[in-house]
């Protein structure tokens, strides 16, 4: 039987940062993927500068960075109401909010920095089974079996490790779709820009000097409808229903679509397995933070095992729990709140998130705090 100290399921973001980050010389780190090979994601996202940091330290950052697009404002509005917030890094103090990268960019390099580290890739092994005996983990992959100390799961929303290791969560769908797709555009700037429209939150993140990329969430009844139209009809809905004249937009990739769901695993580590990033927390696109949130989790854990090693994993079980669980919590709920308020369809509950946003947008202190949460996780 094969063995590793560390065994991660899953070569998205957190599984090739997660191994990129763990001492190899120290442990043995295994890869296990249910694709033939890296299945690269072609969303662009946002990346706050805590991850920025972390992407640095793993000395990745200078190969990502050239086609990194820095923005300093975000600005959020409601197409029914007279709701406006921004935020701008001037008032925060500081010269950027973050960037919009290639999210397949970042898996890239990073699988491309393991080259240099000692960790095995299992490719077209698919996780079917895990059973613990009294020192070792055991798992049971599509080829292999393969016992590990650690064995974390970094696999996604559908996570086999959460399921086989009969971690609870708790999870229900937005009953929505994001339609993801870059547009060329002749007025970019360094703003996200972010509507609640009557179908659901349109974003526009600038990408380089002539693209954006476009992020809608449309409520499942409207998305069947809007994935048939026509690319020129498509566009004629951007324009209506944002609101702000981009000038003459035109798809420069295909349109891709993703199910929205919400996810929180009860508890992120127990009796040697551990869950990070989707796998454990999942919420909805409109603040752009599941990634970022994602590699605060990768950071804490890899901090911890670094530290302690292959003889503590209780000690990093509890220290884990404790650091990731209510900052993942804190987050999913004020996403709530505020996607919530933005949907209400009560009239009162629509004037007071109204007020509310004119008033915070005014408050300084308010807003800085809420930047600092983002750009902290
Ligand atoms: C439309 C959209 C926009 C977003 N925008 C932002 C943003 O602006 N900013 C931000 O921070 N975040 C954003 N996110 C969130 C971010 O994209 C995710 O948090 C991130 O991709 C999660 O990465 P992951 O590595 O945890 O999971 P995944 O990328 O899902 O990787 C899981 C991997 O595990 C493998 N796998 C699954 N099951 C098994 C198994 N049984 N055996 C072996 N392998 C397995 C899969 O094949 C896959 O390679 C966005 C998400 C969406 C949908």
């Amino acid at each position: 039987m094969i063995h590793h100290d560390v065994l991660i399921v899953g070569s998205g973001v957190m599984g090739v940062a997660l191994a990129s980050s763990i001492n190899s010389d120290e442990l043995s780190i295994g890869i296990i993927e249910s694709n033939p090979q890296p299945s690269l994601s072609r969303r662009h996202l946002s990346i706050n500068q805590k991850s920025l940091n972390f992407l640095k330290d793993l000395d990745v950052w200078k190969e990502i960075e050239p086609n990194a697009y820095p923005y300093q404002k975000i600005k959020v509005w409601d197409q029914e109401g007279s709701g406006y917030i921004e935020f701008d890094s001037q008032e925060a103090g500081i010269d950027l909010l973050g960037h919009i990268v290639s999210e397949g960019q970042i898996q890239k390099s990073l699988i491309k920095k393991l080259e240099t580290k000692k960790v095995s890739f299992y490719w077209n092994n698919k996780l079917l089974d895990i059973k613990n005996n009294s020192s070792d983990i055991i798992c049971t992959t599509s080829n292999d079996q393969i016992s590990c100390k650690f064995l974390i799961g970094c696999d996604g929303i559908n996570s086999s490790v959460r399921d086989l290791g009969k971690f609870k969560s708790r999870s229900w769908s937005y009953n929505q779709t994001a339609i993801v797709a870059n547009l060329k555009s002749p007025n970019i700037d360094s703003t996200i820009r972010q509507t609640f429209t009557k179908i659901g939150p349109l974003a526009l993140l600038p990408i380089n000097d002539d693209e954006l990329t476009m992020i809608w969430s449309i409520d499942d009844k409207f998305a069947y409808e809007f994935l048939q139209k026509e690319k020129e009809d498509f566009l004629k809905e951007i324009n209506v229903h944002f609101g702000e004249n981009f000038g003459n937009l035109d798809f420069s990739t295909e349109i891709q679509h993703f199910p929205l769901n919400h996810l929180s695993s009860k508890t992120f580590a127990k009796d040697g397995i551990f869950l990070v990033g989707d796998a454990a927390h999942q919420i909805h696109p409109l603040a752009g933070l599941g990634l970022n949130a994602g590699l605060g989790d990768v950071v804490c854990l890899a901090k911890e095992i670094n530290e302690h090693g292959r003889s503590e994993v209780k000690k990093i079980s509890q220290i884990y729990n404790r650091n990731r669980i209510p900052v993942n919590l804190a987050l999913a709920a004020s996403m709530e709140a505020f996607k919530r308020g933005f949907e209400a369809k009560n009239i009162w509950i629509r004037l007071l998130r109204n007020s509310a946003f004119n008033f915070a947008n005014n408050l300084e202190l308010l807003k800085k705090k809420f930047m600092e949460f983002a750009t902290e996780l």
